[in-house]
């Protein structure tokens, strides 16, 4: 359902209106594309605090150039690992409030700080503070621009990371706080096909954000395993031959559906990505056991016991990776949707769990996405005025798009991203529900 106020918006006469009117002003996200895969302009580097990331060699291979001609760079990096105190903050402030305006439209603003030190209470009130600056600062940057967050310790093993959210592919991740581990990064072969040689499976891959995943994951070189529910194996097909993959025609919900993936694949599986969600909302007052049934099951029981029987039979490949579905409506929490809300949690909580050992046991790790409004056929069916809300009710002002969703999926299944673990990251365009 094309977003009419934000074409609106984009003309003359639109942005005079809504401006009078104080009402949102969406941009026109930049998002990727073969022939725009960067953002348009300069990288600036700046640092607060006492620096000892080596980043310029990183910074070097995001591909924007550091000499910014234009004074408007397209995206800014600003180091504040180093800050140790309440008044290292002020440096903060001193490197960031004479560029960001000039910062261009669609463009990115990364702040980098440290893990909080557990023995150091200044210091972690000082990084921790760092959160409350970016979420703000997101809040009120507009222009489509983006700020986030990235919590590290090496450069290196963030430079999936970096490169991700200094690019168009981030375009509706704002506000978010992202833990880099120390795992060495894999640097893949290809760079233009980092997924080549792997295999991917994506469920409920037959319509909306599961079908870009694929898409996106293809297009990085994946080969792709389209699975979905016997009643949409016709669309599943379609998807499947589009990208050069297979489809697999299943119900996620069957006891031995973890057993049938592994069948399917004797050759192991590199990506596998827990899409399939359903929701049947309702209040808590009117909603019957039937209801609520199936949402976990699909949602959430389905996810434990297929990811359980794929890393007890060895079909995950060392280096591989999970990526599961959550949503805001998890974090936040949403009337009418209990137990969708429980479901998404739960998927939080997974994830958060079996991190660390499913990286240490099996080489492999587990992240979340977690979408906010995205405009796919579920959103589409929502009541106009609260469809209106949805899109309105975050930084950008606008819904994301499933390629969003899929986007940030590929980073995280990046061959790179290994340091990445235990994540849960929300598409969402900073939604003001939730934190
Ligand atoms: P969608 O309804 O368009 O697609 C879901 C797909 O999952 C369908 O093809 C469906 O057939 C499949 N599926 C459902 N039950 C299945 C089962 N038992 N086995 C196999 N496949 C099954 O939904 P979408 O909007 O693309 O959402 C995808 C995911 O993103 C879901 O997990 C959803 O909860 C989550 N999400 C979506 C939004 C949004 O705004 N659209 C927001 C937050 C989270």
């Amino acid at each position: 359902m094309a977003d009419r106020y934000l074409s609106f918006t984009g003309t003359a006469s639109g942005r005079f209106l809504t401006r009078r009117l104080g009402l949102p002003q969406p941009a026109a996200l930049r998002r990727w594309s073969p022939g725009a895969p960067g953002l348009d302009g300069g990288l600036l580097h700046l640092t607060a605090g006492t620096p000892d990331l080596d980043l310029a060699p990183v910074l070097a291979r995001t591909g924007l150039g550091t000499d910014d001609a234009t004074g408007r760079p397209a995206a800014v990096v600003l180091d504040a690992a180093g800050i140790r105190d309440v008044e290292g903050l002020a440096e903060v402030h001193a490197a960031l409030h004479p560029v960001v305006r000039s910062v261009a439209a669609s463009g990115r603003i990364v702040v980098l700080g440290a893990p909080l030190d557990p023995a150091d209470h200044h210091q972690a009130a000082a990084q921790q503070a760092l959160e409350g600056f970016v979420r703000s600062l997101g809040k009120e940057i507009g222009r489509g621009r983006t700020v986030n967050l990235v919590r590290l310790t090496d450069a290196p093993a963030a430079e999936s990371t970096l490169r991700f959210l200094l690019s168009p592919r981030s375009a509706y991740v704002s506000g978010q706080v992202i833990e880099v581990g120390a795992h060495q990064p894999v640097a893949p072969e290809d760079g233009d096909r980092p997924l080549a040689g792997r295999t991917a499976l994506v469920t409920g891959a037959a319509r909306g954000i599961g079908e870009a995943v694929a898409e996106t994951l293809a297009r990085d070189g994946a080969r792709v395993v389209v699975l979905d529910v016997p009643r949409a194996e016709q669309d599943a097909r379609r998807v499947a031959e589009r990208l050069g993959g297979t489809a697999l025609p299943l119900d996620i919900t069957a006891a031995d559906a973890g057993a049938r993936i592994a069948d399917a694949l004797p050759d192991g599986l590199d990506v596998l990505v827990h899409n399939a969600g359903i929701t049947r909302d309702r209040r808590l007052v009117n909603m019957p056991a039937e209801r609520w049934g199936p949402v976990l099951e699909v949602n959430l029981a389905s996810v434990l016991r297929t990811t359980d029987a794929l890393l007890a039979a060895g079909a995950l490949r060392r280096g591989g990776r999970i990526v599961a579905t959550a949503s805001i409506a998890g974090i936040a929490g949403n009337a009418g949707q209990t137990n969708y809300g429980a479901s998404k949690a739960g998927v939080v909580g997974l994830v958060r769990s079996l991190a660390p050992r499913a990286l240490a046991e099996h080489g492999v790790t587990v992240n979340a996405v977690a979408p906010g409004f995205i405009e796919t056929r579920m959103t589409a069916a929502v009541p106009l005025l609260i469809r209106e809300a949805g899109r309105r009710m975050n930084s950008l002002a606008q819904g994301g798009l499933p390629v969003d969703v899929a986007e940030t999926t590929a980073w995280l299944a990046h061959p790179a991203s290994g340091a990445v673990n235990g994540q849960v990251v929300r598409v969402c365009g900073q939604s003001l529900l939730g934190a």
